[in-house]
């Protein structure tokens, strides 16, 4: 029998790595022939591990922290999303021998979103709190998708005016601004979309964990809330919105949603993301329980 196709996530370090969760598990519900299995690449070889995939038989790699910008450097070919993003999170090996660098973080998540609420960024005022590389992803996407504003703030004001910056030159039309995390209330009024991509809510640290990027009487009862933050699935920003009576996006359905882009790239099916996402939460919960 032929050994199943490899796929694979390259990370430093991997062990925490939950993608080959969502990958076994959609090719165990469809019943086909692929494998998905982490590896730990070091920074400086992460060029000779690509080549070593592709000489191997890969027909696609998830690319994450810290790979995603110095990847750039080992591909053909990058699509527009990962260009504009500066950073590549999947690859796939084509037939031909190019290497094609790809970004589904930004497609993934706004997949999710109309999915879940109906609704799309188009015409709204948007607020994205963070500035790191889950941020660039998001506000690229606002932006093309035609919000009427962008605001980002981030603790290091700089960063999020930078970030505002660069994506009125790179998308016409856009009309974003920058600044820090002082008069959150304002920055937020109006805005129909809020999107936390800080690392604040995350399980691992119990202030973190507890923390919300925002106030809770600064959150718009009208926005979709939605947050990066996964661990837990329902974070304190998430709460917080949901008390306020606001739509709320997990950052679950965004990890899968991601996920399924890239699936569909290497094998042209779709990622049965209910299923996955069960799966997901099962090792997330087993994670917190300190089970796995
Ligand atoms: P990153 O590039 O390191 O950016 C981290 C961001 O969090 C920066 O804006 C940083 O602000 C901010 N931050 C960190 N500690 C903070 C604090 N104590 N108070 C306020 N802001 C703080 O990381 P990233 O790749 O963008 O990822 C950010 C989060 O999104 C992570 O939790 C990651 O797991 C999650 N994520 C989830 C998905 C998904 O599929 N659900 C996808 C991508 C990322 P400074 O610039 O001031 O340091």
């Amino acid at each position: 029998m032929p050994n199943p196709i490899p796929l694979g996530v390259f990370g430093y370090p991997a062990g925490h790595i939950l993608s080959p969760v969502l990958h076994n598990g959609a090719a165990e519900a469809l019943g086909v022939d692929y494998h998905y299995l982490a590896y730990e690449v070091r920074p400086e070889q992460i060029g000779e591990a690509v080549r070593g995939a592709q000489s191997m038989g890969f027909r696609g790699l998830t690319i994450t922290i810290p790979h995603k910008v110095a990847v750039t450097e080992f591909v053909d070919e990058m699509s527009e999303d990962a260009r504009l993003m500066g950073a590549v999170n999947t690859l796939v090996f084509e037939e031909d021998g190019r290497i094609v660098g790809h970004n589904t973080d930004g497609i993934g998540w706004l997949r999710f979103v109309e999915e879940t609420t109906g609704e799309y960024p188009k015409g709204k005022r948007c607020l994205v709190l963070g500035a790191g590389g889950a941020a660039r992803a998001i506000a690229v996407k606002i932006a093309q998708c035609g919000a009427e504003h962008l605001e980002i703030r981030n603790r290091t004001a700089e960063k999020a005016a930078e970030l505002a910056r660069f994506v009125e030159e790179s998308i016409p039309g856009a009309k974003a601004s920058g600044g820090g995390l002082e008069n959150l209330q304002e920055a937020a009024a109006g805005c129909g979309l809020v999107v936390n991509t800080t690392s604040q809510g995350m399980w691992g640290d119990a202030e973190r964990e507890a923390a919300s990027p925002i106030p809770e009487d600064a959150i718009p009862e009208s926005a979709i809330c939605s947050d990066a933050v996964y661990i837990p699935p329902d974070t304190a920003f998430l709460k917080a919105a949901e008390r306020r009576g606001a739509k709320t996006v997990r950052g679950t359905g965004w990890l899968v949603y991601q996920g399924a882009a890239s699936w569909k790239l290497w094998t042209g099916t779709d990622m049965p993301t209910d299923l996955v996402m069960q799966k997901l939460l099962d090792a997330l919960d087993k994670r917190i329980k300190g089970e796995d």
